[in-house]
């Protein structure tokens, strides 16, 4: 079968190789649509090799299961679904409170087992997988359900558990409209009733943040802070939602963030916010605001993030090529020149 997959540092191919055998408690999915996230490409990019390779790319992966393990039950050949991010160990404390993307066997600082990031993905015609990660997504078409698996269920747990500082009458900032921001401005528009201000580097992604619902857009430059300060009558956004996770984003949402605000980091661009104990009336981090540097989402998550696209709530905003173009669309998504999220039939 066709797979594509990273061979080293900057090097991304497709190779032919075995169809998986599958185990006792694994399905054989044949992949219907593969999403292309910007992990992936920092994965890709990266200088030094952090994994094994060849590794098969993909953590967005939606299909139909074409074989199943003997010690499975429950599940059927022909069933439609996605994938969950994180292939967890299931029974440790953490996971067994729903909050499997901090699965303790994951160490500290480490991410549950991932596909496509560290283990097998998906950008192949076939992918063996858990059969606890499999979610039935009924009759909702690849090319929209493939992107659920990550760029909503990340851009969901983040508004989640944000969720206390979003409130009617608030408003929130997306910084970086590309496969999640997109998603998350549908999101705050779905669940929270807030204003939503899109931050962009690109005019073309506060055009689709518009498309999305936002009632504004305001293109980074010098004056970012000062306008969303200006826009909040001084007092800053209730919640900042920072989909890229450079210096100057962290430094932005510091600058915006209200007194008891929520700043959460879900790009991971090596971005360090200062977060200053300073004192009364100095600058710097406002009384009671939180950050959390927030990783992808839970299982609920992802079942409330498909009934949201099954209920017509989410709309992907997507760009579908082969499998083969596959090396091509990681030189896109490094150049900008997506809209939406790029995904990949085999
Ligand atoms: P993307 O490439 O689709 O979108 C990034 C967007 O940010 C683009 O619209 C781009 O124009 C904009 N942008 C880039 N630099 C900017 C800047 N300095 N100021 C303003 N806008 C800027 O990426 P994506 O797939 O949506 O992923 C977003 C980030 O989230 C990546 O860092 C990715 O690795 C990360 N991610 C994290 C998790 C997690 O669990 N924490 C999960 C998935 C993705
Ligand atoms: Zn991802």
């Amino acid at each position: 079968m066709r797979a594509l997959q990273w061979t080293g540092p900057e090097k991304v191919q497709i190779n032919d190789i075995p169809v998986p055998d599958i185990g006792p408690t694994e399905l054989l999915l044949k992949v219907g649509a593969a999403g292309v996230c910007h992990s992936d490409l920092t994965l890709v990019n990266f200088p030094i090799q952090l994994r094994e390779n060849p590794l098969t790319l993909g953590h967005e992966i939606a299909g139909t299961i074409e074989a199943v393990g003997s010690d499975v039950s429950g599940r059927e050949i022909g069933e439609r679904g996605v994938v969950y991010l994180f292939w967890t160990c299931g029974v440790c404390r953490e996971c067994v409170s729903g909050n499997e993307n901090v699965c303790l066997a994951a160490g500290r600082v480490a991410m549950p087992p991932c596909p496509g990031l560290t283990v097998e993905g998906g950008m192949s015609e076939y992918a063996r997988i858990p059969a606890s990660s499999f979610v039935p997504i009924g009759d909702l078409d690849f090319i929209q359900a493939a992107p659920v698996a990550d760029a909503a269920l990340t851009a969901y747990h983040a508004i989640r558990g944000a969720r206390e500082a979003l409130r009617p009458g608030g408003t929130a900032v997306a910084i970086g409209i590309g496969g999640l921001g997109h998603v998350a401005v549908q999101i705050l528009r779905a669940i929270s009733g807030v204003r939503v201000i899109a931050v962009d580097q690109a005019r073309a992604k506060l055009d689709l943040a518009a498309d999305c619902g936002a009632e504004l857009g305001i293109l980074s430059g010098d004056d970012t802070a000062e306008q969303i300060l200006d826009l909040t009558d001084g007092r800053g956004a209730d919640a900042v939602f920072d989909f890229v996770g450079v210096d100057s984003t962290a430094k932005l949402a510091c600058e915006t963030v209200a007194p008891n605000g929520a700043y959460r980091m879900v790009g991971i661009g090596g971005g360090a916010p200062d977060i200053t104990a300073g004192p009364a009336g100095g600058p710097g981090w406002p009384w009671g605001a939180t950050v959390r540097k927030s990783l992808g989402g839970t299982r609920g998550d992802l079942h409330a993030c498909v009934a949201l696209a099954q209920a017509g709530k989410l709309r992907m905003e997507v760009e579908r090529f082969d499998l083969a173009e596959g090396p091509d669309v990681f030189r896109r998504l490094d150049a900008g020149r997506i809209r939406g999220r790029a995904v990949l039939v085999p």
